[in-house]
């Protein structure tokens, strides 16, 4: 069962499940999503998958990502998606994370994406895995793809080019969430 219903989410997660014996459903309609209350990515995202498990008494997979810039103290982190306000557009997100990163030279400008995905079983057992992605924060938006923070985060592996300057297979082959998604397949792979 998945707890997300992001589509474009469910259908990255579909792509890298396709390969096991598992049957992926959507969270019933008359399953609320949970409020994210806890303050780490991994609490989150237990947290989500838990809440689907107990509702349904099956297996579920929940994810949380978030984006920590070491200048603002690993800001916004947890909270990126709320970052400027409960109802802030992705716009509205990076206009504030360019606002306060003005003036902060380029060598201090490194931050890194990471993403957690928990899966809970109906016996209260439970495992995430991670996938992280390191960069820096461009001090103006470059490239049109992507979403959210894309078009202000340059990798590092890249020479100054932003995430939104990617194909998405490009950005799935090195990003945060596409290795979270390989580290859940090696993992049930295992399992
Ligand atoms: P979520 O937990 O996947 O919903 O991510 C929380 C927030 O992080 C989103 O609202 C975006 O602002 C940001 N975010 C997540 N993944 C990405 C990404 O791949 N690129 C840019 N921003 C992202």
């Amino acid at each position: 069962m998945l707890a997300t219903a992001n589509e474009h989410k469910a259908d990255e997660i579909r792509r890298v499940l396709e390969v096991f014996d598992v049957e992926l459903l959507a969270r019933p309609v008359n399953v609320p999503a949970a409020d994210e209350t806890e303050e780490t990515l991994e609490g989150n995202a237990l947290l989500k998958a838990r809440a689907v498990t107990s509702a349904t008494g099956d297996a579920a997979i929940a994810d949380d990502t978030g984006l920590f810039v070491d200048a603002l103290d690993g800001r916004p982190g947890v909270y990126s998606a709320r970052y400027a306000g409960e109802n802030a557009s992705y716009d509205d997100n990076v206009v504030k994370l360019l606002g306060e990163l003005d003036g902060v030279d380029e060598a201090q400008r490194s931050a890194r994406f990471r993403s957690v995905i928990a899966v809970t079983y109906p016996d209260g057992a439970s495992w995430w895995v991670e996938g992280v992605l390191e960069g820096a924060i461009l001090t103006s938006p470059r490239g049109r793809g992507g979403f959210g923070y894309d078009p202000v985060f340059a990798p590092s592996t890249l020479s100054g080019a932003s995430l939104a300057e990617l194909a998405p297979e490009e950005k799935d082959a090195i990003s945060h969430r596409g290795r979270a998604l390989r580290a859940l397949a090696e993992r049930l792979s295992i399992s």
